[in-house]
């Protein structure tokens, strides 16, 4: 096997999306117990911008990009689960977006034939957050009532899916009367728009009122801005899932304020830590994949970037202006 080059977007130092640069860089031959992959699509995501701005620390330069989808090109020693020629995507590995990438082969599961490369890559990441978020986060059934937050963002969309096909009740909030539209079409019960309330109270009593009793689960991506509503949104012993912070970061929580609330729970999961194991990663992606490939759960791709174009990808994710998945196209 010879190097070869590919075209990357890089983040030389940490900052706002003008810093991102694409660069030619060398590719090395995979490793032991890697694989080189031709990247077809990778998301961009808002972890990238944690990592880009410093809030998460990852040392630069480093190549942008968490998730993606491709076709093997060759394998390091001793790797058997994947081969040359195998359609692929991935989550959690940093450097995707680019035109070649080499990856752990065991961070890679199987694309099936029926699953375009861009839609398994668009379903990486924000659909298996939305599968453990409802499955294990809080196991939803039937009788749940679940509050979804930014219901017409990517993980929104789906969340308010899977929601409704366990048959749960949905009240879905957004920021404008399209997006509340798009929350309505994905299956949300009730929608209310966040920006019509100046306070958390004020939110909560929305909310309350339209599911007729507290929240058993707030699933709350947004972070700062919705804190306050969704932990009062909450039914007594319900279940505050803070897995983002879209409007920036929570400040720190007096674990007395749970107690005041009803005993209640609060949890800030990621998914890494819901693919930690092979089998589990199989399992969750296969599942997801498999749901896309039946046509139970729709995969809405917002836009499509070449990587040249990322600084406006994510000016129009971090601005609100997105409804589904930002894709980047090397
Ligand atoms: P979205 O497509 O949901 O985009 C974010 C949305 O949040 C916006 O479109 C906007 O919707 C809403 N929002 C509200 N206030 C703000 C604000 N001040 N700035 C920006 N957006 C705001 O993004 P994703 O689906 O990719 O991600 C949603 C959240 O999920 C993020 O916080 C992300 O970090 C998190 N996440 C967490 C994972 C985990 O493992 N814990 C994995 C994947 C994602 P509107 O206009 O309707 O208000």
């Amino acid at each position: 096997m010879t190097s070869l080059t590919a075209s990357a977007l890089i983040v030389p130092k940490h900052g706002d999306s003008s810093v991102l640069r694409v660069e030619e860089r060398e590719v090395p031959d995979p490793g032991p117990g890697q694989a080189r992959v031709r990247v077809a699509a990778s998301g961009a995501n808002f972890i990238d911008t944690y990592q880009r701005g410093g809030v998460y620390p990852v040392e630069t330069p480093f190549v942008l990009g968490m998730e993606g989808a491709g076709t093997v090109e060759s394998v390091g020693e001793g790797v058997t689960e994947v081969a040359a020629g195998d359609r692929v995507a991935w989550a959690m590995q940093l450097g995707s977006a680019t035109t070649v990438a080499t990856l752990p082969a065991a961070s890679l599961v199987p694309v099936p034939d029926d699953v375009d490369l861009d839609v398994a890559a668009a379903a990486m990441l924000q659909a298996m957050t939305a599968h453990f978020l409802v499955n294990d986060t809080y196991p939803c059934t039937a009788e749940t009532i679940a509050l979804v937050h930014a219901a017409a963002g990517g993980v929104g969309q789906l969340l308010v899916q899977l929601l409704k096909a366990k048959g749960a009740t949905v009240v879905a909030t957004a920021g404008s009367a399209d997006k509340l539209a798009v929350a309505r079409e994905r299956g949300a019960d009730h929608v209310i728009n966040y920006r019509e309330h100046d306070t958390g109270d004020s939110l909560a009593h929305a909310v309350t009122e339209a599911a007729g009793r507290g929240v058993d689960v707030a699933y709350d991506g947004v972070g700062q801005a919705t804190f306050d509503a969704s932990l009062a949104s909450l039914r007594p012993r319900g279940l505050l899932v803070l897995f983002g912070a879209a409007s920036g970061p929570v400040p720190p929580v007096d674990p007395q304020r749970l107690n005041q609330g009803g005993s209640l729970y609060l949890t800030r999961p990621s998914l890494g830590h819901y693919i930690a194991g092979r089998e589990e990663l199989l399992a969750r992606a296969g599942e997801v994949l498999g749901l896309i490939a039946d046509g139970s759960l729709e995969i809405a791709i917002d836009s499509r970037h070449p990587l040249a174009d990322a600084r406006a990808a994510y000016d129009a994710l971090e601005g609100r202006g997105t409804s589904g998945k930002v894709l980047l196209i090397p």
